[in-house]
């Protein structure tokens, strides 16, 4: 099987996600791209029924090299997300906190320093229909210089150089999401300054991307 621990990594997060509840039912995708090949998950699939041989393999035209059914239609946003940055892995959601605030917001702020994990703010990108080019552009676009991005009345996506820390991050990009969803209904958050968050990502740089104390 073509990157058969790839797929069978990918598996796993998809029942972490849902564990997890951070995909409903058939919602969200995940892929992780290894050489000039992609591995992601099928179309229309809950994650407990995700098994490796239904992760297909496909090329970064999206033509299928390995492919027992048809890949997730936001495939154009993976390969997009791939040409476009040095990331080998896409965690995309639709988690509940994370997609409220895209309702609400033009980006989540700095209202904790762990936005520093995403580069900074966490910008939401405008809405486009799922599964086309324009989502994928203006995605792509919400992730300059970001490791994160919430997708307008849609979701989250998190990139990573691995599958393990594009997953980590989706987790925190839906704490960060609840955390400002209380604090907004709560008053007006207070926001760190633009130099803290550029010194945590520097700590963060030095001690490795996975250590958050
Ligand atoms: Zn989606």
């Amino acid at each position: 099987m073509l990157l058969g621990e790839i797929r069978q990594d990918i598996v796993r997060v998809c029942r972490d996600l849902a564990a997890a509840g951070l995909a409903v039912g058939t919602s969200g995708n995940v892929s992780v791209r290894s050489a000039d090949l992609v591995a992601v998950t099928p179309s229309g699939l809950a994650y407990e029924d995700m098994s490796a041989d239904l992760v297909g393999v496909h090329r970064l035209d999206g033509t299928p090299a390995e492919a027992s059914a048809e890949p997730t239609s936001e495939l154009p946003l993976h390969l997009a997300i791939y040409a476009s940055t040095d990331a080998t892995a896409v965690v995309h959601t639709h988690s509940l906190a994370a997609t409220a605030v895209s309702t609400v917001a033009d980006e989540l702020p700095a209202i904790h320093y762990y936005v520093a994990m995403f580069g900074g703010p966490v910008r939401v990108a405008p809405y486009a229909t799922y599964g086309t080019e324009q989502l994928a552009r203006n995605v792509v676009a919400a992730l300059r210089e970001r490791t994160g991005c919430i997708m307008g009345s849609h979701g989250a996506v998190t990139i990573g150089p691995d599958l393990k820390t594009a997953h980590t991050r989706s987790l925190y990009l839906e704490w960060l999401s609840e955390l400002y969803l209380r604090a907004t209904a709560a008053g007006q958050p207070r926001l760190l300054p633009p130099g803290e968050i550029e010194a945590v990502a520097d700590k963060l740089a030095a001690y490795g991307q996975r250590r958050l104390d």
